[in-house]
């Protein structure tokens, strides 16, 4: 990982010097020793601060969307699923290819700072890898401009649905009952959906107050109602990066509730991932004669 450092900090120096671009997402070391935040780079002198270590596992991809209406040139560092991310940005015109500069790091697989304050490990070592990390099917990025170090070995295949379809067997009642629960706990807080690379609206219709949508109340049937409202409307360009579960300081399940909709739609359109490649659009987006109907 040093040596990714190294190479991180020559790149963004390089590229600043040269007024290629105007400013480099990376990560910082924070100052605990798994605190790696998000850190921009808009001076040459800066690019030390640069860090890649075991906790640069913010996706640095939804910091693009604060600059969407700006024609400046931003270098990020990329990891599988911040590639992934920014192909969703890109594919719903959040962000224009020619103002980017994409830098891969092919991932070991990164670590929770939430893990490591609530398990009160003492080290980096002690840490287990982050649950997105342990579940993640493509950890090279798929999109890059210039690749730091060598692709990393490709995961053993998994079925990415098994915890829906173990949630399938429970009837109607049970399932009910189940995300009841779960709503009951949220918050309301907004991370899932501000830290999300498929929430991109401007105006959401959850901030609206002229008709106001969803009620200030936290209780569960508001609840429920905005996690059917954020679930739907990224079916089917959820990049599954679990970044919405991760950051959810209440718990909640969100990659299965997530899952759910990429399972009946991979089962009604076919095998389908988001975010993987510029050209296939969103099964949702495109009409076939051939779709399937009975739902209609
Ligand atoms: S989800 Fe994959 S690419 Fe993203 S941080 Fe984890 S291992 Fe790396
Ligand atoms: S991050 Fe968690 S607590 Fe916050 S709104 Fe989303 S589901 Fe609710
Ligand atoms: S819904 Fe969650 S997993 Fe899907 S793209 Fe958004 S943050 Fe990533």
């Amino acid at each position: 990982m040093d040596e990714i450092t190294r190479l991180m900090r020559t790149k963004a120096k390089e590229l600043l010097e040269k007024g290629e671009v105007d400013r480099v997402l990376g990560w910082e070391k924070g100052m605990f020793f798994y605190s790696t935040p998000p850190v921009f780079i808009d001076k040459p002198e800066d690019a030390e601060k640069l860090v890649w270590d075991d906790f640069a596992i913010n996706n640095l991809a939804i910091y693009l969307l604060d600059k969407r209406n700006q024609e400046s040139k931003v270098a990020l560092f990329v990891k599988g699923c911040d590639s992934r991310a920014v192909v969703r940005l890109l594919q719903d015109n959040q962000v224009k290819r020619e103002n980017l500069y994409l830098i891969g790091i092919p991932c070991p697989g990164l670590k929770d700072p939430k893990t490591a304050v609530r398990g009160y490990y003492k080290d980096a070592g002690q840490v287990p890898k982050a649950k997105k990390c342990e579940e993640c099917q493509h950890p090279n990025p798929v999109l890059y401009d210039e690749l730091l170090g060598s692709p990393v070995e490709q995961p053993p295949k998994k079925d990415r649905f098994a915890d829906v379809s173990e949630l399938e067997k429970k009837s109607a009642d049970e399932k009910y009952l189940y995300w009841q629960a779960q709503s009951d706990k949220c918050i309301r807080c907004f991370a899932c959906r501000n830290i999300c690379p498929a929430c991109s609206c401007k105006d959401c219709l959850l901030d609206c107050s002229k008709p106001r949508w969803l009620d200030k109340e936290v209780d569960v049937a508001q609840n429920q109602f905005f996690h059917m409202i954020r679930v739907w409307h990224v079916a089917d360009r959820c990049i599954e990066c679990g970044e919405c579960e991760r950051v959810c300081p209440a718990g909640l399940p969100l990659m299965q509730l997530n899952r759910k909709l990429i399972k009946d739609i991979n089962e009604l359109f076919g095998p389908y991932e988001a975010g993987m490649d510029l050209e296939q659009r969103p099964p949702l987006t495109e009409y076939k004669t051939g779709d399937p109907e009975e739902f209609m």
